[in-house]
This record gives C-alpha cells, sequence and structure tokens, in this order.
C-alpha cells in the first residue's frame, strides 16, 4: 500500500566552503529545474508520438510491427528520451529516469483517444514537479528535528552550482501524525518510494509530497507469545535472545565512548591555542575561541541520540525477524545494582524509550520486569546464586555447571514469561531447602 504526506520544506544549503546559500538563489535552481523537467516531457511525448505514427505506418504497409532497434538503433522510447536528455540537461538521471519513464506511462493511457481525435497530444507547463527517485530522497533526523536531503543535480551540475551534496531541507513538521509517519520511514518500517517535489505558489514555499509504501503483513505474522528478552548488560551495552535459542543479538558499544575521546582531545588542544591568543594581542580571541568548545557536549549528546537510535532500530529488526510479538526489558528505576556509571553514561533510559516507541510502531509490546537476580540466575536449572558470576563476563552455574556469556544468559532469564513470579518462587524454595540443610 503507497500513501502520500505533504510536507512544507525551509532550504538549508550551504556551499562548498559551509556558508549558508541564500533561499532566493535556491529557488532560482529549483525553477530552473522545473523548466528542465517540462523541457525532458515535452521531448519524451515528442519521441512517442513519432515512433507511434511511424510503426503505425509500418505495420499498414507491411504487414509487420516493427523493432525499435532496427529502425533507429535504440531498444525503447524511454531509453532514448533518457540518452538525448542526460546530457542535455543538470537534472539527476535516476529522477530523469522516473520522469520519462512516467510520461511514456501515461500515454499509453490517452493514446487511443488521441488517434481518435478526442483529445489533443498533451503540452506540458513550466511549473512542473520535480521527480524524485526513491534513491535521491535521505531524512535526516537532527536534534528532534527531520531534514531531508534530496539529490536532484547529476555530477555535473553539483560542480557547476558549487553545492557540497545535495539540497538540504529543514521540514516543517505540523502534527504528530505526519512525525510519526516520519519516524517510521526513518526507521525502515515504511518504506520511501519515488516522489515529488512542487513549489506552492501560495506560501512560496516549496512541499515535498513523500510517498511511502508499507506493508501490515509482518505485523501480524508476530507471535505475541514468541519473547525476545532485552538485557542491558556489562560486557556488551544490549543482548538480546529468545529463550532456548542459542542465537543472540548483540551490540558491542564503544562508539560513543570512542567519539567523546576524540572530540574531548580536540577540545583540549583548542583550548590550549586558547591560552596562546588571549593575551588581547587579538582583540577578543578568547571569547570566540572558547565558544565552539562549548558546543562539545551537545555533539556528544547528538552522537549518542543518532547512536541509540541505530542500536533500536537493529534490536526491532532482530525481534521482527525472529517473529516475536513481544519485548520484555527490566524497568531500571533509580539506583539498582545494574545502574552504574557506565549505564548511566550510557543514557539507558534514553536507549529503552528509543526501543519502546520504535517496537509501538513495529506492533510489538513491551512487558517490563523487575531487574533483581536475573543476572545471578542460570537460565537452564533455575538455581540463583551470586557467584554464579565469577565475573562481569561470565556465567558459570554452581549447581549444573552450565556457562555462558553472562549478559547472554541474564537475556535468556528476561525472555520467559512471568520471570517475576518464578523468581519469587525459586528464592523461597532455595530458601527453605537451606534452612533444612542448616538443620
Ligand atoms: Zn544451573
Amino acid at each position: 500500500m503507497v500513501k502520500v504526506v505533504k510536507i512544507h520544506l525551509i532550504s538549508e544549503q550551504f556551499d562548498k566552503a559551509g556558508n549558508r546559500i541564500d533561499y532566493k538563489e535556491v529557488n532560482k535552481i529549483l525553477w530552473e529545474l522545473q523548466k528542465q523537467t517540462r523541457e525532458a516531457k515535452n521531448k519524451t511525448v515528442q519521441l512517442l508520438w513519432e515512433w507511434n505514427n511511424f510503426s503505425s505506418d509500418y505495420v499498414k504497409a507491411s504487414g509487420i510491427y516493427p523493432k525499435a532497434k532496427d529502425i533507429f538503433g535504440y531498444s525503447s522510447v524511454h531509453g532514448q528520451a533518457n540518452k538525448e536528455l542526460r546530457t542535455k540537461l543538470a537534472l539527476n538521471s535516476s529522477n530523469l529516469s522516473t520522469t520519462t519513464m512516467d510520461v511514456c506511462k501515461n500515454f499509453n493511457t490517452y493514446k487511443k483517444e488521441v488517434w481518435k481525435g478526442k483529445r489533443s497530444v498533451p503540452s506540458y507547463k513550466s511549473d512542473q514537479p520535480l521527480d524524485l527517485h526513491k534513491d535521491s530522497i535521505k531524512l535526516i533526523y537532527e536534534n528532534n528535528q527531520f531534514y531531508v536531503r534530496l539529490a536532484l543535480l547529476k555530477k555535473a551540475g553539483f560542480a557547476k552550482y558549487g553545492f557540497k551534496d545535495g539540497f538540504r531541507f529543514k521540514m516543517q513538521v505540523k502534527d504528530n501524525s505526519t512525525k510519526t509517519i516520519l519516524e517510521r520511514c526513518f526507521d525502515g518500517i515504511y518504506t520511501i518510494v519515488a516522489s515529488k517535489l512542487l513549489y506552492d505558489q501560495k506560501k512560496n514555499r516549496w512541499k515535498l509530497n513523500l510517498s511511502y509504501s508499507f506493508d501490515n503483513k509482518n505485523i501480524s505474522e508476530l507471535d505475541k507469545e514468541k519473547i525476545l528478552g532485552v538485557d542491558v548488560g556489562v560486557s556488551y551495552p544490549l543482548v538480546a535472545s529468545v529463550f532456548g535459542d542459542r542465537d543472540r543479538f548483540k551490540i558491542k558499544g564503544g562508539e560513543i565512548e570512542k567519539f567523546r575521546k576524540s572530540v574531548e582531545a580536540r577540545r583540549r588542544s583548542m583550548l590550549e591555542q586558547t591560552k596562546y591568543c588571549g593575551d588581547g594581542r587579538i582583540g577578543h580571541g578568547r571569547k570566540k575561541r572558547t565558544e565552539p568548545a562549548l558546543n562539545i557536549g551537545d555533539k556528544i549528546a547528538r552522537f549518542r541520540d543518532t547512536t541509540n537510535h541505530k542500536y533500536s532500530r537493529a534490536l526491532i529488526e532482530y525481534a521482527v525477524k525472529k517473529g516475536c510479538g513481544t519485548i520484555q526489558m527490566e524497568k531500571l528505576t533509580g539506583i539498582t545494582s545494574k545502574s552504574d556509571r557506565f549505564l548511566k553514561d550510557w543514557t539507558y533510559y534514553d536507549l529503552q524509550t528509543k526501543i519502546e516507541s520504535k517496537a509501538n510502531e513495529a506492533g510489538i509490546k513491551v512487558v517490563y520486569i523487575a531487574p533483581e537476580y536475573t543476572s545471578q540466575r542460570c537460565s537452564k536449572c533455575g538455581y540463583i546464586h551470586k557467584d554464579n558470576r565469577p565475573n562481569q563476563a561470565k556465567f558459570r552455574c554452581l549447581k549444573c555447571d552450565f556457562e555462558s556469556n553472562a549478559d547472554y544468559n541474564a537475556s535468556q532469564n528476561i525472555g520467559i514469561k512471568n520471570i517475576d513470579k518464578t523468581i519469587k518462587k525459586e528464592r523461597k524454595k532455595q530458601k527453605s531447602e537451606a534452612q533444612v540443610n542448616e538443620k
């Protein structure tokens, strides 16, 4: 199923040197591309019309349908139109191909009426919408705001206009339903397909008619009784598995830490430099030079946001692949044995929130369980003991000798239905057994 959402855009264009390009300049280029799109459409119609007349005459005279390749040396009108127009126009070639294909498809629906004299061959006007191939559209999510980058020019076009890469726009998201659609496109739950960029005369603004397709089949195929246990681990940030399944989902992490270190190293070197220019010789040197350093916290937060989006998206993909209709996670509130500095730095809550919202989008239920003893319990025999963990990374059961990665073992426990109740019962049983042994 394909649907369209309409979104107004605000130009956010930068040149190669990183300077903002005035929106009026951007408009001029886009209007020029509209004219080129018109030229492409009219040229394609002309070729189609010529070919049809030629071939019908040919059939009348010889009784045989001509092959385009034998007559013109090209295999289709669509291919020939692209070939003739590609070198001439500045349009991105995938978009151009979408435009000419559209004209060819339309032509077949009205050509009979033209032959019968019921209508004339269409002539396209100059305010044509710009066709966008699906690969020409890239959604960007930064600081709680959606942007879109559109590939509208061919490579030579970039050089001509001095652009860095593509046309960047801020998306004006007016309501929650639009926001949800964009989130689902961004998360790969919906798929962006060929779309159109139009100029809204009334509002003097560009408008993206974004087409997206989705398939509800996946959601109904998920089994609500099949649970994916998700553990926020110590040696790995995220480990997930289905109970009884050796296969596991694992995020090694370390990316955020690495990014933080590189950014902070740069910050230190910048502060070093400001020491030498802060003695008044270079005007307001110090104030100016420390400014970018202050944005570093922002940068790390943004990187973490993007990374958590990536991780949660990958996790949901795994859940769908496994057919899990339910995700179980530990509800970590306040200070527990697990929420040490490492986890706080990881903004576990942020990751958990993102997992939950993406799970909802995909039709997966999220169940929170109490986190107690899930890391000390043996997922094979149920024996609970803190010495089952000889070290942070390893699990070895004192009772049955089951050995595994500690995070994997925890995720196995977390993936068991009603694990809270089971653990309570087991604890009771173990306590009474211990008392019997003492006597
Ligand atoms: Zn065991």
